[in-house]
């Protein structure tokens, strides 16, 4: 029970990374504000959250990442409810669309930097004044091995992603010095409906698992990443094992990233 009696938040909850996270921050004994855009995921992540952990205790807010206003009121709300906080899983983001660099569409860019960018930098811009006053606390940035490589066709998701590394590396020797810790994962594929709908994308609803299985065997480990193997490496930055550990982007990935 490494995070007993925390606050923290997490973004995304409705699925994907940010539900796996839920169950395991649960789990090792945090109270935890889920935060989502989508209303019916937040309350089945909630609900098997619940089902998972008992006596887990579990507030969920409706918030896009993008307004900055939304975001400063789910803070807000967490502290009123909790009356404390102690972390932040920055980490709901989107893809955007495949395509070429001279056909990138501009309106999914300033999406995709809107969510990715900006909602990263808001959800740190309202949660360090708390942890700075508090002298203790923790945020685990969500990049992606396309915040530290390039990506063909992922133009806007790599930009946002590198630009995440970037605020991650200033947040984190700014606040080191008030017991505040701010560091970064680089996912590779890790199978969710976000990887799901990238393959999509590539190779349509019928050609999707084979074109997976054809990506993942030039991983060293040949599988895609499972949600909970990243749950378990955000317990253990967002917990007091990682009191040292500030400003590092950790890769998370079977390795691929390291191969030429
Ligand atoms: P997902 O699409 O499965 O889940 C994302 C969740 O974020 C959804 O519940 C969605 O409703 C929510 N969300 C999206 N935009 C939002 C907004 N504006 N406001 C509030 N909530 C919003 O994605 P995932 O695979 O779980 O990815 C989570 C994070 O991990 C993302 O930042 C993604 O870029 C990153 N990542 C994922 C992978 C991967 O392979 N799955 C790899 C690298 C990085």
């Amino acid at each position: 029970m490494r995070l007993d009696g925390k606050v923290i938040i997490a973004t995304g909850a409705g699925t994907g990374l940010g539900a796996a996270a839920a169950h395991r921050l649960a789990n090792e004994g945090a109270r935890l504000a889920l935060v989502d855009r989508d209303a019916s995921g937040l309350e089945s992540t909630k609900q098997s959250v619940l089902e998972a952990t008992r006596g887990a205790d579990v507030l969920t807010i409706i918030a896009d990442v993008s307004r900055e206003q939304e975001v400063a009121g789910y803070v807000k709300q967490t502290r009123e409810h909790f009356g404390r906080l102690d972390g932040l899983f920055n980490n709901a983001g989107i893809e955007g669309r495949q395509s070429p660099a001279e056909s990138y569409d501009s309106e999914v860019f300033d999406r995709v930097i809107d969510i990715n960018l900006k909602g990263v930098f808001y959800g740190m811009r309202y949660t360090l004044p708390h942890l700075r006053a508090q002298g203790s606390g923790a945020i685990v940035n969500v990049a992606s091995v396309g915040g530290i490589r390039g990506i063909p066709n992922q133009l806007a998701y790599v930009a946002s992603k590198h630009a995440v590394v970037g605020m991650t590396r200033v947040a984190a020797i700014e606040y080191g010095v008030h017991g505040v810790r701010v560091n970064a994962i680089a996912p590779g594929a890790i199978m969710t409906e976000m990887i799901k709908g990238s393959f999509i994308q590539i190779a349509g609803e019928e050609g999707w698992e084979e074109a997976g299985r054809e990506y993942v065997s030039g991983n060293p480990m040949q599988r895609f990443g499972q949600p909970s193997e990243v749950a378990d490496l955000v317990a253990f930055l967002l917990s007091d094992d990682a009191s040292f550990v500030n400003g590092v982007v950790v890769p998370i990935d079977g390795g691929q990233s390291q191969a030429y």
